[in-house]
């Protein structure tokens, strides 16, 4: 019921309140408690629509949610559309639970890297001087799929190739075990946007040994939940050979094992565990290393040639064991450059095969710093 209070403005006596016809109708009572008729239908519009609009999303949502694979659905977000996420704001599902955790930190880190120790015991009883020219030559191979193929195409895109060539050096980046090829390039993209800040995956500011292996055994949301490594890596996962590389990476190298063992034992007595142990188990721990250098050593020792955010340095020596990723410093300052060495003296040994690649017109579009960006540290890229 509407109650009014008339003031009479010379007497200042409020008068006995009365009750009006029109109030006793419920828009008449709303409008007494300070609502409007347009007010109140524009506000009851909003919020059906609001509900409709949520209700309809989370039926939705838990329809689907059987049919979604299971790592899907656990980094998945329930967002409310606008009205409600004031008064709602999100719903988020957890993104992982410690033993979902612990199982990525187990499949993906432990169990790569401990093999690989674990089987180095192996080397010294079972050498061979053909097991070790086969390491090398596949230490060489698969240094490229690090360098040519996971770095400098796929994560910087310097330059553009057949499909098959990028899935070529991509198979040879995912026998390197670090990690899946995938997995390795969200990585590297995530250390390029926050570089040497908290947010750099590894980054050796606080302790060298950090950068240059404790950082594999911390569990990293941004590599490990699908939904958050899409943001880094859409283009990559939108090829399904990029994500079965990614999901298969120690098949492929218990494949690669076998396929070893199998033809040493062809060729001569008692070379199979020598190729395969001096094939797989060598080959990974050595370029384990060097990579792991290039994380810790090139932003820790080293001069530098161009003003960059980070502490990314040239280390010669370690451009020379890692085909030119030593030449850190200039890499950070040209980023999508396939040329990592700047200077005449600044062997970059993985920029040759792209040259190569080039004259064969099997590689294009290669991105190198032109003169003036090279000498002023800014400018446009030139395309050669
Ligand atoms: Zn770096
Ligand atoms: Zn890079």
């Amino acid at each position: 019921m509407r109650r009014t209070t008339r003031v009479t403005p010379l007497v200042g006596i409020a008068e006995k309140p009365v009750v009006s016809p029109e109030s006793a109708t419920p828009m008449g009572l709303l409008s007494g408690m300070g609502f409007s008729e347009i007010g109140f239908l524009r506000f009851a519009g909003f919020f059906a629509r609001a509900l409709l609009r949520n209700a309809r999303a989370l039926c939705l949502k838990k329809a689907l949610r059987p049919l979604l694979p299971a790592a899907r659905r656990r980094g998945k977000l329930i967002r409310m559309s606008k009205p409600f996420a004031k008064i709602v704001t999100t719903v988020a599902i957890p993104v992982a639970t410690p033993w979902q955790r612990r199982w990525w930190l187990f499949h993906k880190r432990i169990l790569p890297i401990g093999s690989t120790y674990l089987g180095l015991v192996l080397a010294p009883f079972c050498f061979s001087v053909s097991g070790v020219a086969l390491a090398v030559v596949l230490l060489y191979l698969t240094g490229l799929g690090v360098t040519v193929g996971m770095h400098r195409l796929l994560t910087h895109r310097s330059f553009s190739t057949h499909r098959w060539l990028e899935r070529t050096l991509a198979t040879l980046g995912a026998l390197a075990f670090q990690g899946g090829v995938v997995d390795w390039v969200v990585v590297h993209r995530i250390h390029h946007a926050h570089a040497d800040t908290d947010r750099d995956p590894h980054t050796p500011k606080d302790s060298f040994w950090r950068g240059h292996v404790l950082w594999l055994f911390v569990y990293d949301p941004r590599v490990a939940v699908e939904s958050l490594k899409q943001r880094y890596v859409g283009d990559l996962l939108a090829d399904p050979f990029m994500a079965f590389l990614n999901r298969w990476s120690i098949g492929l190298q218990a494949l690669l094992f076998a396929i070893l063992y199998g033809a040493g034992e062809i060729i001569g007595p008692r070379l199979g565990l020598s190729w395969a142990v001096y094939g797989v188990f060598v080959r990974v721990a050595v370029l384990h290393q060097v990579a792991f250098l290039v994380n810790s050593a090139s932003h820790t020792w080293g001069y530098v040639s161009f003003e960059t955010r980070d502490r990314s340095a040239n280390c010669w020596w370690l451009a020379l064991l890692a085909l030119g990723e030593g030449w850190h410093n200039n890499h950070h300052a040209f980023p999508r450059s396939a040329r990592f060495g700047c200077r005449w003296y600044e062997v970059d040994a993985g920029y040759l095969p792209i040259r190569l690649l080039q004259a064969l017109h099997l590689a294009w579009d290669v991105v190198v710093p032109t003169p003036v960006r090279h000498d002023r540290g800014s400018g446009p890229l030139r395309r050669g």
